[in-house]
């Protein structure tokens, strides 16, 4: 009987398991002897560390994911969301329609579901704010904000144009600090386009401790507040969003302004699908895990990634950090740990220690830290985009990346807002006087 191995979640670490397992499990999938099943909501891999550029309109968004079923020609790719895991009886439910559920049962399971964001209760966070990890949420937010420069320039009343034209981003990780740097440069360059806006945008970071981008270190980290100070970029740390009711932003430090786009990304958290499972759990909601990336008690469950707490080889008592240095290495690890537990060899446990950081800060300027070295401006920028070029999935993505680079050499960036793809029925239903049943 065929033996499956289920994936749940397409991202890093479940699309870079797919790929290895089914170059390692060539023979026996065409056998029959096994079966790989990655199930995943979206049709597509995100390749979230450009999702800045995305947003900032340097690259093209569909150039960003990965197609699954393009790149995973031995798996079979369902399209759902599984709801719950019950490892007792080796079965999980998917969720393929708004209606219809699927039980499917495994022989094998890896639990790849990453994480969401961590949000506050913050009264009006809800309602105005939108987050950063979505190739949706970057397109939205590139219309949203290109949107309001429209707006800006056609209103008359100076309270909507102010308000119009305050972008607030809250926290100062990478995305926080990513999404910021580019959409700045890209208010920027569309500036030029609006002579009668004599106002300049007003760009807002709020980070709740005392330094961003602890990623790469606190030199850089306060290397990049002055370099954001000097672009007019206000950065206000040790600060926290207290409110964002009615789009009026109150800051702990006493600021209060209206502000019509706030960007929340202010950490992450495991994905609530590990609560409906029977795995073991961290008092973070990680899933469990050996340095072998088995989940603890389960040999044949397994799991990286950001939804996994690994034990960090390289520093005794420490987990290893969620980002994506971690889950493409660990997905190589585990699917070679799956392959050998297929075939009654022993398990590798995974140890890597951490190279460093890169991250841009809009065009030709970035900040890196890499085995210690540390890089500023142009050199970290081409090193920013050298690393990410090697690192975006399959060949086919990294050609198109590149021509989009090229492109934006000789022609400037496109800066057109596409506000209406949030409503494409209204047209229609002008036409036909009637509201479109959903
Ligand atoms: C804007 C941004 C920029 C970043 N930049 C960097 C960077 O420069 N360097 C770096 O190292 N890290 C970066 N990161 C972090 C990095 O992207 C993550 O650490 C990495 O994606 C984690 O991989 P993962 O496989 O655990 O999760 P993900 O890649 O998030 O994959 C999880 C997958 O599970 C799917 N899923 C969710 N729910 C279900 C369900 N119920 N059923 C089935 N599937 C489900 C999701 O759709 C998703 O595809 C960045 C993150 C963001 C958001």
């Amino acid at each position: 009987m065929t033996k499956r191995i289920l994936i749940v979640g397409g991202g890093y670490v479940g699309l870079y398991t797919a790929l290895k397992l089914q170059r390692k499990l060539r023979g026996p999938l065409k056998r029959g002897e096994y079966k790989i099943t990655v199930v995943e909501p979206e049709s597509y891999m995100t390749y979230q560390p450009f999702l800045p550029e995305a947003a900032a309109g340097n690259l093209e968004p569909r150039h960003v994911v990965v197609p699954l079923r393009k790149v995973l020609k031995r798996c079979e790719v369902i399209t759902g969301r599984v709801t719950g895991i019950e490892q007792a009886a080796k079965t999980a439910t998917v969720q393929v329609t708004a209606t219809e559920f699927r039980e499917i049962s495994y022989e094998v399971l890896v639990v790849a579901v990453g994480s969401i964001s961590r949000t506050l209760p913050i009264p009006g966070l809800a309602e105005h704010g939108v987050g950063f990890k979505t190739v949706e949420e970057a397109i939205l937010l590139r219309n949203q904000v290109l949107g309001h420069l429209d707006r800006a320039a056609a209103t008359l009343d100076p309270e909507e144009r102010r308000r119009s034209l305050t972008f607030v981003v809250v926290g100062g990780g990478f995305a926080g600090v990513e999404a910021l740097a580019e959409m700045e440069d890209m208010t920027k360059d569309a500036l030029k386009l609006y002579p009668e806006l004599t106002d300049k945008p007003r760009w807002v970071m709020v980070e709740a401790t005392e330094k961003i981008l602890p990623e790469v270190g606190p030199e850089l980290g306060v290397y990049t507040v002055e370099r954001l100070r000097e672009r007019g970029i206000e950065v206000y740390l040790n600060t926290r969003l207290e409110s964002a009711e009615k789009c009026h932003i109150v800051l702990s430090n006493g600021e209060s302004f209206d502000a019509a786009t706030l960007v929340w990304t202010a950490g992450v958290k495991p994905h609530p699908l590990l609560q409906k499972t029977d795995l073991p759990l961290d008092d973070k909601g990680r899933l469990k895990a050996t340095a072998e990336l088995t989940v603890e008690g389960h040999p044949l469950v397994f799991a990286a990634g950001d939804n996994a707490a690994v034990p960090d080889l390289t520093k005794p008592g420490e987990f290893t950090a969620p980002n994506a240095q971690h889950a493409v290495r660990q997905a190589s690890t585990l699917a070679g740990n799956v392959h050998a537990a297929l075939h009654g060899k022993g398990l590798k446990p995974y140890k890597h220690a951490y190279a460093g950081s890169v991250a841009s800060l809009g065009l030709h300027k970035g900040v890196a830290q890499i085995y210690g070295v540390k890089l500023r401006g142009l050199p970290a920028w081409l090193m920013h985009r050298t690393y990410h070029l090697s690192r975006v999935p399959t060949f086919n993505r990294k050609v198109r990346v590149a021509l989009d680079w090229t492109l934006a050499l000789f022609f400037r960036r496109d800066l057109v807002a596409l506000g209406a793809l949030q409503h494409p029925y209204e047209e229609f239903e002008l036409a036909t006087g009637q509201r479109k049943a959903s």
